[in-house]
């Protein structure tokens, strides 16, 4: 059945209405899950929608529309892995292959990148994105590339989205903007013009943390056609069950963030009250310097945020050996909030020399904000806190 009515419905119904009712088989309501690794032919040379599991499937079919609405995207390509993702963005880059990224972003981003430049498909160039003078430094050679990341992990740090991007477009690169941390309910980047997006689909899009998956939204048809071609070719794209629950998991991807980022919004002030808290890292605090960045291009200020312990790494394992409810887990946007030492954990594959430039202390500590009650995550914390000396 068409669903025209769609085209003029919000992104919330869209999310929750693409991909229902439509099995022509049995009229299932939800839609089924091909695990088929084969599709059989109709006869000699005629082939059906599928054929091989691997090019293409049918729920892998349906989270990719969902995301790439939700984007504002043309088409998208779901792939195992965030990672996976982003390595095929640098797969065909024309030109000189260089790349212009942030020095904090994701700390297996630059292990990937690093990797790919030693192995010479790639020049890659780390800018601080917060120094104008910087970016348009690393601008002014033209570029293939510009990869973005805002607002920045561990430290929350935004950039001006629009001007950015203009930016990269002048210097002849496509821009594509890892969205991961604010998920398509809080900021869509191609509103400002980004090329693609990128997402760890393990994060808020699933929002359940029983998935690895990405998704790298594409604005162009040509390059839905040449990333699919790419993920397939490389062997990148995400399996079927984990398409289905990724499914699942988005459909509530609106409520969940809502509840998510207001439960963040108190934990955040609470942490910012206490003694023993140095700097509290969170867009919705107005101490944050880009707290008025963060109303312009955000729906909201997520569930993410970071906190300096004012006794650094020992207050640090103090308060690691005594948190109740925070799970000490890597990964965020779960409905489970956890907690992470940046320096020793999500960020370990970086040099001390690279943490110390991105400005990641021993002291600081991550948080992901789930969705158990925002009173019992704050006296958790109050507990911990007080186990420090
Ligand atoms: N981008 C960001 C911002 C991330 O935080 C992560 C993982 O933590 C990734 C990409 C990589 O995603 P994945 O772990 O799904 O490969």
């Amino acid at each position: 059945m068409s669903k025209d009515y769609l085209k003029n419905a919000g992104l919330g119904t869209k999310v929750i209405n693409i991909g229902i009712d439509s099995d022509p088989t049995h009229g299932a309501v939800m839609p089924p899950i091909y695990l088929t690794t084969n599709y059989s032919f109709e006869g000699f040379g005629k082939k059906r929608t599928y054929d091989y599991g691997r090019s293409g499937n049918p729920n892998r079919d349906i989270i990719a529309e969902v995301i790439a609405e939700l984007e504002g995207g043309v088409g998208a390509v779901m792939t195992a892995s965030g990672l996976a993702a982003l390595d095929l963005l640098w797969q065909d880059l024309p030109g000189n292959r260089r790349v212009v990224v942030p020095h904090d972003c994701y700390g297996g981003t630059q292990r990937l990148l690093n990797a790919r430049a030693r192995q010479g498909l790639i020049k890659v160039v780390y800018v601080d994105q917060g120094d104008d003078a910087a970016i348009e430094a690393a601008l002014s050679e033209p570029t293939a590339l510009f990869l973005l990341e805002t607002p920045s992990n561990p430290l929350m740090r935004l950039i001006d989205l629009e001007k950015l991007i203009a930016l990269g477009h002048k210097a002849g690169a496509k821009v594509a903007v890892d969205n991961t941390f604010l998920s398509p309910a809080l900021q869509n980047p191609v509103r400002f013009g980004a090329d693609f997006v990128v997402h760890s689909t393990t994060k808020y899009i699933n929002g359940h943390s029983d998935v690895i998956g990405g998704a790298l939204v594409c604005t162009t048809a040509e390059d839905v056609t040449l990333y699919r071609w790419w993920a397939n070719c490389v062997g990148a794209t995400a399996a079927p069950f984990d398409s289905y629950l990724t499914l699942r998991g988005v459909r509530t991807l609106f409520v969940r963030v809502r509840q998510q980022q207001q439960s963040a919004q108190s934990v955040a002030e609470f942490l910012y009250a206490h003694p023993k808290v140095k700097t509290v890292h969170y867009p919705g605090l107005p101490s944050h310097p880009q707290h008025e960045l963060a109303k312009k291009q955000q729906a909201g200020f997520g569930a993410m945020m970071s906190f300096e312990l004012a006794g650094g790494l020992e207050a640090v394992k103090q308060l690691f050996d005594h948190i109740e409810l925070f799970s000490l887990a890597e990964s965020l946007g779960g409905i489970e909030s956890l907690i992470v030492h940046p320096a020793s954990m999500t960020h370990a594959a970086m040099s001390a020399e690279a943490l110390a430039t991105a400005g990641i202390s021993d002291g600081l500590i991550r948080l992901s904000i789930g969705l158990e009650e925002a009173p019992d995550l704050i006296a958790a914390l109050e507990r911990g806190l007080a186990q420090i000396a």
